[in-house]
């Protein structure tokens, strides 16, 4: 495996396999990587015949306050992992190679990207789009891997996609969980014993409001209520958020007659946390229409 840090190198690499005919995924992380990145690389790895993993902590998409330097980093354990998986190529670029002295534009994010996650952190879909139009310039991948943990983000970037005519597919992957239910995440670093004794309950939360739904229930205040109740009854939990909200717009339901997102998001100690379940009244279920609809 290579390791890439600048923006023209990375396009000489995926020209020369482009040339050659080679398929080409791309799989965008800000690193620190545990294994719901590496599911997305695994899939990359199967569905193309070269990988590209970025590693970039984007500076874009974090707001005043946030966790920018705190984020956890591992460039050395990240490479090791990636070359066990069988990724080609990882691109690594400085944040001043992705954003220059004199760097002023960026991707305006759709409505979809001011709801949920965009009303406590606003600017932050602006930033990831920027830097994953940037990412896919970069690397010009046939296929790009998104994890559905980060749900908002994906439809996002979806719509971002079929916005500017994009040509890659991006291709949203299931959710990689500890055993006792907790979704992975980078941040799960910051966490306290106890706090992390307290976080899967958030995945019991949306898993109650899932039970109800597939039991029939098709009442989005009840299904939301299902959640906060559950996170009430854990003082270590700050809600952020709790909806029900069709995918394709992520405009809030009343009622449950199409495809939605129950998501939430709680802060746990120096932690925000969020997870979702995807519900589809309708027969063919998700999974297969988003494989088909990217
Ligand atoms: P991040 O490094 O947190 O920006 O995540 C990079 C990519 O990995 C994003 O597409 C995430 O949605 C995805 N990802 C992060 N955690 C998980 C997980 N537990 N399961 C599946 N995908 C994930």
């Amino acid at each position: 495996m290579e390791t890439v840090t600048s923006v023209r190198e990375m396009k000489a690499r995926s020209r020369a396999w482009r040339k050659q005919g080679l398929s080409v995924g791309l799989v965008p992380t800000m690193g620190f990587l545990h294994r719901g990145h590496g599911s997305l690389v695994e899939r990359s790895v199967a569905e193309n015949a070269r990988t590209a993993v970025s590693v970039f902590v984007n500076p874009a998409q974090f707001g005043p306050g946030e966790d920018l330097d705190a984020y956890p980093r591992d460039p050395g354990r990240d490479a090791a992992y990636l070359k066990s998986l069988g990724a080609n190529v990882l691109f690594m670029p400085a944040p001043s190679e992705m954003y220059p002295p004199g760097f002023a534009t960026f991707v305006e994010a759709p409505e979809l990207g001011r709801r949920l996650c965009g009303s406590s952190r606003p600017g932050h879909f602006r930033g990831v789009c920027t830097v994953v139009l940037k990412l896919l310039n970069a690397a010009s991948p046939d296929r790009a891997y998104f994890g559905l943990k980060d749900a908002q983000q994906f439809f996002v970037l979806r719509r971002m996609a079929r916005d500017l005519d994009l040509d890659a597919s991006l291709v949203p992957c299931e959710t990689v969980r500890e055993e006792d239910g907790l979704a992975m995440s980078s941040r799960n670093s910051y966490l306290t014993p106890a706090e992390r004794a307290a976080a899967p309950l958030l995945r019991k939360a949306l898993a109650g409001a899932e039970g109800y739904l597939k039991g029939g229930g098709r009442d989005a205040a009840r299904a939301c209520g299902i959640v906060k109740e559950t996170l009430a009854s854990e003082p270590l939990f700050e809600l952020d958020y709790a909806e029900a909200v069709s995918t394709s717009d992520l405009v809030p339901l009343s009622v449950i007659d199409r495809e939605t997102l129950v998501a939430a998001a709680v802060r746990l100690g120096r932690a925000r946390l969020i997870d979702n379940v995807i519900f589809d009244p309708s027969p063919s279920g998700p999974a297969r229409k988003r494989r088909g609809g990217a």
